[in-house]
């Protein structure tokens, strides 16, 4: 939708942005290859301000970007660990009505204190696979110390929801059962999501055949490219997600159109400055950028978020499926049969979800609801802890049951 104005983007989004991506620091010192802000130490040493980091945060709520429904990211492209008063930052994060997720590559463990910690809501580790090998072909850290910050970073945010993302790559499909161990001894929730080409202008050059063929064999040894080619295939032409629904910020104030663009390349993708530029000027470019309309028209724009294709859908329905059956094994008396049922009914809510919440799969998922007299108590436990979007599920679901 090509907004031109504040007042329309309110009008049509009461609840601001979906979700925020905001640079705190404006480097990362990990070596991945197929990140914008990978072996990029251009910007090194730039870390927002706490007297600009507050004024953004003013600017966010005042315009109505920010609400309670918004998920909110101090990072971007930047690794916010080593921004050197991060406590500080997330203290403001607090004092000003925020909750901020964090996601790290784990080379730091900062000092986080009581204040501090009110202000995280999520936390998230980047992991490129689980050995020294992996850490070398990637983010090129030691490996041991990893661990080790892993479980340092554990204590500090004990009480707090903490997530592995890792990143399937061909060469680390070893190693996710290591990995899914460690996390299960660990309490961490173990996340896979395949790693991709992230900047859009290789992601380009790759729908126009422009990588060199030895460059192109030598990621398609390490990538899973049909990713991909199935996310091109099924992307929309005429819409993208980030684009509409999310909002990114670099080190400066500016606003970029997504986070998909190395930092050489930045002046190209931003909008103005949300401290010092007219904001409906902003609106405008963010909201009909011509960069987006190239990237929309080779498929590489990111549909809702029941069509990105970075998540290995089989093996969340399997670890789905296992952590119900165990669930049930705790309870002496289960009954195979119903058991069964509302696996069966547990899959169909899924390809409802992955479906779009079609008709054609709600009268499916209604006829088994039928069929097997599943409880609506059961419904609600399996929507809740076994969907993928819980509230969104649920909240459907109810109008029918
Ligand atoms: S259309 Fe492409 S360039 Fe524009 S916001 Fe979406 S992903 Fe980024």
């Amino acid at each position: 939708m090509e907004l031109t104005t504040l007042k329309e983007f309110q009008k049509i989004y009461p609840t601001g942005f979906d979700s925020i991506s905001f640079d705190v620091v404006g480097y990362c010192v990990a070596k991945c290859k197929y990140c914008p802000s990978g072996n990029d130490l251009s910007h090194a040493g730039s870390f927002i301000s706490e007297v600009k980091y507050a004024a953004i945060l003013a600017k966010l709520k005042k315009y109505g970007f920010y609400t309670k429904s918004t998920g909110f990211h101090i990072y971007g492209l930047g690794e916010p660990s080593l921004h050197p008063k991060l406590n500080e930052i997330l203290k403001i994060t607090h004092k000003m009505g925020f909750t901020t997720n964090y996601s790290t590559n784990i080379i730091r463990v900062p000092k986080i204190d009581k204040e501090g910690l009110k202000a995280v809501k999520h936390v998230i580790i980047s992991m490129p696979g689980f050995s020294q090998e992996s850490y070398d072909k990637i983010h090129g850290f030691k490996f041991d110390l990893m661990i080790k910050n892993i479980k340092k970073l554990k204590k500090i945010f004990k009480n707090i929801p903490f997530d592995m993302s890792y990143h399937i790559y061909q060469f680390n499909l070893h190693e996710i059962e290591i990995a899914k161990k460690f996390c299960d001894e660990n309490n961490i929730r173990f996340a896979l999501n395949y790693a991709v080409m992230f900047d859009k202008n290789r992601c380009l050059d790759y729908v126009h055949n422009r990588i060199p063929y030895d460059e192109l064999k030598n990621i398609s040894k390490e990538l899973l490219l049909s990713v991909l080619d199935n996310q091109i295939k099924i992307a929309p032409k005429n819409y993208c997600d980030f684009q509409e629904r999310y909002l990114s910020i670099n080190v400066d104030g500016d606003i970029r159109i997504c986070n998909s663009y190395t930092k050489n390349y930045e002046k190209n993708i931003l909008c103005g400055n949300i401290l010092t530029d007219d904001i409906d000027k902003i609106i405008k470019l963010k909201f009909s950028h011509p960069k987006c309309k190239v990237c929309k028209a080779a498929g590489l724009s990111i549909g809702k978020i029941y069509d990105c294709k970075v998540y290995p859908d089989f093996y969340y329905s399997l670890m789905k499926e296992n952590s119900y059956i165990n669930e049930a094994l705790k309870n002496s008396n289960f009954n195979k049969n119903k058991l069964s049922n509302e696996i069966k009914l547990m899959h169909q809510i899924r390809v409802w979800e992955k479906e779009h919440y079609s008709n054609k799969e709600l009268n499916k998922m209604r006829s088994l609801i039928k069929l097997m007299h599943v409880p609506t108590k059961k419904i609600e436990n399996i929507a809740k802890k076994y969907c993928r979007f819980p509230e969104v599920t649920w909240k459907k679901l109810l109008k029918y049951i």
